[in-house]
């Protein structure tokens, strides 16, 4: 069968295998459903809806809410299912991507499939960001920059000054510096006043983590107007279906929840970190997100040590510079504690 463009015959699909478990840590989700009370006023809100007609055309009544909410213009907005879409559209609609090795892995991939030409730059031996070799890079044909702020999935959280450097040279080489901030609530940092005073600057959002609405599927974009109006074009229109803009709707009435557990998330992130710098042969990595980069002797015994005891992560030892590694979301206190209690008894039979 010869329909398929060369370059998508035989490509490997998205690393991700579901497995079940008792606990599951394994995509940075939030381990709470919403807060019962929001939940029902979505599920009034789902059933006023008339299911047999199209949402809007660009998710208008949910831009409208965040323009005022996040006081970014509404051209500047773009609505996805999922900031997945949106980044396939950043990588379709440029002339090469740039990341980080390593990155979250859907930036490649989109570059990938949209046959975009693609290159990544090694972070430090310590996560640090390879400021020199990405200033070097952007000096080459402008494209897209993706840099996850906190870092995935190192969880690193990289200095502003080092950030507004990068967006100096996308001003100055033409570049789109795109800031994907998915875990910005747990690390209390917000881009905002850079993207806004920087065209060359947008910011990357997501639903599926703080929010807790991983399985509704919404992310989006602030960016500046014109580059706005191209990526819209990438996303398919009615593109956001209305059961998810419903939600939106009904969450973004009372959106102070999602801070507050990104608060609470935080502080049990640190109690298991600092619980896992006694583990004998474990190292685990500072992190800024909701989960936690560490480093095992070995990633495929200590993965299926964990799931013996019911615990599921995610392994992440395919990555150059990510040897052993695996990462571990940062779960309910009760959570943590399991996976606390089954990461020490691995050391006592010599993981
Ligand atoms: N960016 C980063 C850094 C992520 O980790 C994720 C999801 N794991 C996404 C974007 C995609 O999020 P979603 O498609 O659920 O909005």
């Amino acid at each position: 069968m010869n329909a398929f463009k060369p370059h998508l015959r035989g490509l490997p699909s998205y690393p991700y295998k579901k497995v079940e478990a008792r606990i599951k840590l394994d995509q940075n989700e939030s381990p709470l459903d919403l807060p019962p009370s929001l939940k029902q006023r979505a599920l009034e809100r789902l059933a006023a809806l008339s299911w047999n007609r199209y949402p809007e055309l660009h998710a208008e009544d949910v831009r409208v809410r965040l323009a005022e909410w996040l006081e970014w213009p509404f051209e500047g907005i773009v609505m996805g299912p999922g900031s997945n879409l949106i980044i396939q559209g950043l990588a379709q609609a440029s002339n090469c991507v740039l990341d980080t090795a390593p990155a979250f892995p859907h930036y490649a991939f989109s570059a990938k499939i949209a046959a975009t030409p693609y290159r990544a730059v090694r972070l430090g031996e310590r996560f640090e960001l390879p400021l020199e070799g990405l200033l070097g890079a952007m000096e080459g044909e402008p494209g897209v920059l993706f840099l996850p702020v906190p870092h995935a999935p190192t969880g690193a959280l990289f200095a502003q000054a080092e950030v507004e450097a990068l967006a100096e040279q996308a001003v100055r080489s033409g570049w789109l510096l795109v800031l994907d901030e998915a875990y910005h609530q747990f690390s209390g940092t917000d881009y905002r006043p850079l993207a806004k005073a920087n065209p060359n600057v947008a910011l990357l959002r997501t639903f599926s983590k703080a929010w807790g609405l991983g399985g509704i599927r919404a992310g989006y974009l602030l960016a500046s107007p014109e580059v706005a109006a191209v990526v819209q074009n990438l996303v398919p229109p009615f593109g956001l279906p209305a059961h998810t803009a419903a939600i939106l709707l009904t969450v973004l009435e009372q959106p102070g929840y999602a801070l507050e557990r990104a608060q609470a998330t935080a502080l049990e992130r640190e109690r298991v970190y600092q619980a896992l710098l006694e583990h004998p042969t474990w190292r685990a990595y500072p992190s800024h997100t909701n989960f936690l980069l560490v480093r095992t002797p070995d990633a495929a015994a200590a993965f299926a040590g964990l799931l013996g005891r019911g615990v599921l992560v995610r392994r992440q030892d395919h990555y150059a510079g990510l040897e052993g590694c695996l990462r571990v979301s940062v779960g309910t206190p009760a959570e943590n504690d399991a996976f606390l209690e089954a990461a020490f008894a691995l050391a006592e039979v010599g993981h």
